[in-house]
């Protein structure tokens, strides 16, 4: 079973100016896998500009067109999970042969690896041991790898971090451009080209809100099959679209965050299906609403498709009493919410 979205390809990357080089170093690293010098290749950048897009290319690329090396995506999130499941349960070894044997290892957001001491000693283990193989090793990561402490002292003297490569926001066409494509990929066809310009001029510095915006519009047009206006567009992307704040939390940046951390489609999210994974990923999404919105219980259940307030209310609770009682549950929000990156 593949932990890839199967929508994170390159066929669906829109390349700009800010994101050109990126892209480029990506393909090359698809194309031919362990040369030296994107050996290991280091992405870096803001949350939501196309990291975990541009990753997930380069594993799908290679298992198409090089369809005898294993190749393993993992976020830090489950490689941490899974390690401290290997201690639990004494099967380190298995642990390591697992990650050992394969010929491209991407980890996704290796922020969250350091500091946490038996989770990045391990990693540094495998780094080294695929390193020394000359198998390929791709990292991601919200800063660049000179501000990231541990990595500094630890491996500047050992090898160089290869050239890392970084990824900026957007620029206006690309916006319009990742607007438009995604609008198709989501089969929204009611989109005028006012309200691109509109979304695309007032949400500058992040893909992953641009996409929001359009999930938001797609609620409304599948309900009811109502002609979205210019007006009504702006009323609807309101909370989204504020001018005086830099990040504003909405229901739907929650979704998309936690969808996209946890692999869970926003539709599954907002649907009424109920496997445990997918539930899960509801119950904390309408957690996150409770906690960094300020939207009540009746509001919130309308971002989620219309779910009466008693059913937000149940799915909270849930949420606390399994943060109460399962730290690595509890740490696993945490991860979510410092990506939603909260200014209180
Ligand atoms: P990051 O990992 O850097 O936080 P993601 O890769 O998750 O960002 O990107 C956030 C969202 O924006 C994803 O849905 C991704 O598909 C989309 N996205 C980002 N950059 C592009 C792009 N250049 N073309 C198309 N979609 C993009
Ligand atoms: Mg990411």
């Amino acid at each position: 079973k593949s932990n890839l979205r199967p929508d994170y390809t390159f066929e669906n990357f829109i390349v700009g100016e800010s994101n050109k080089h990126a892209h480029a170093t990506c393909l090359a690293v698809a194309d031919s896998p362990g040369q030296d010098k994107f050996n290991p290749l280091f992405l870096y950048g803001e949350s939501g500009l196309g990291k975990t897009h541009l990753m997930q290319s380069i594993a799908h690329y290679i298992l198409q067109h090089n369809s005898n090396m294993k190749v393993l995506y993992v976020s830090s999130n489950q490689f941490t999970n899974e390690i401290i499941e290997a201690i639990a349960k004494k099967t380190t070894e298995e642990f390591r042969n697992k990650y050992r044997k394969v010929d491209v290892l991407l980890i996704d957001d290796i922020q969250y690896l350091i500091g946490k001491d038996a989770t990045q000693n391990e990693f540094f283990d495998t780094f080294n041991a695929l390193h020394d193989e000359g198998k390929q090793i791709i990292l991601s990561s919200d800063k660049p790898p000179k501000e990231i402490k541990t990595l500094d002292v630890r491996y500047r003297s050992r090898f160089e971090w290869g050239v890392p490569i970084d990824i900026h926001a957007p620029d206006y066409e690309t916006r319009m451009a990742i607007l438009k494509n995604k609008a198709e990929i989501k089969g929204l066809k009611n989109i005028s080209e006012p309200i691109f310009e509109y979304i695309a001029k007032n949400i500058t510095y992040n893909v992953r809100e641009l996409e929001g915006a359009l999930n938001k519009l797609s609620i409304y047009s599948e309900l009811g099959h109502i002609k979205i206006t210019e007006d009504l567009a702006k009323n609807i992307l309101k909370d989204l679209i504020s001018k005086d704040e830099k990040v504003t939390i909405t229901p739907d940046l929650i979704i998309n965050t936690v969808s996209e951390h946890l692999n869970i489609s926003v539709n599954d999210i907002i649907s009424t299906k109920r496997s445990q994974d997918i539930a899960t990923a509801r119950q904390i999404s309408m957690y996150l609403c409770r906690k960094y919105t300020d939207k009540g219980l009746k509001s919130i259940g309308d971002s989620f498709g219309g779910k009466d307030h008693s059913t937000v209310h149940s799915n909270i609770q849930k949420v606390e009493e399994k943060i109460d009682k399962d730290p690595e549950f509890a740490e696993m929000v945490d991860v979510i919410i410092k990506k939603l990156n909260p200014q209180k």
